[in-house]
């Protein structure tokens, strides 16, 4: 069963339209919205609907949640155009990784050339 709504969270809202964003994709599972501060010309952020801190706090239940969410990212890199360019699906897990939102989240990053090892 998906998770419920976190009224102190940002992402939560987001999804809900509670606050506003640019949405490119969403279906009953996920959102897919504009990074407000882009690292790359395209950088989309995929998260669930329902409210998942991290991937700690997922487990087999999701297990199909998790494949939806690649699976968009796929749909959405072609819907941006950048399937044959190229892109980079990251999530952010935990203090060593940088995260900062703690509604599970999946940036799709693309639009330029990017070296994994330099950053
Ligand atoms: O580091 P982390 O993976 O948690 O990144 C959170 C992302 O959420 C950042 O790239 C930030 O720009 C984005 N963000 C956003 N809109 C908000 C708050 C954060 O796009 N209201």
């Amino acid at each position: 069963m998906m998770r419920q709504f976190d009224q102190d969270c940002i992402f939560c809202k987001i999804a809900k339209g509670d606050i506003p964003s640019k949405i490119v994709y969403q279906d009953e599972f996920v959102t897919a919205f504009e990074d407000l501060s882009p690292v790359t010309p395209v950088h989309i952020l995929i998260i669930p609907n329902g409210h998942y801190r991290d991937l700690n706090d997922c487990g087999e239940d999701e297990a199909g949640l998790l494949g939806h969410i690649l699976l968009s990212a796929a749909k959405i890199a072609k819907i941006q155009g950048i399937s044959d360019s190229g892109y980079r699906v990251v999530a952010n897990d935990g203090p060593d990784a940088g995260q900062t939102v703690f509604h599970l989240h999946f940036h799709l990053l693309g639009g330029r050339p990017m070296n994994f090892r330099s950053q």
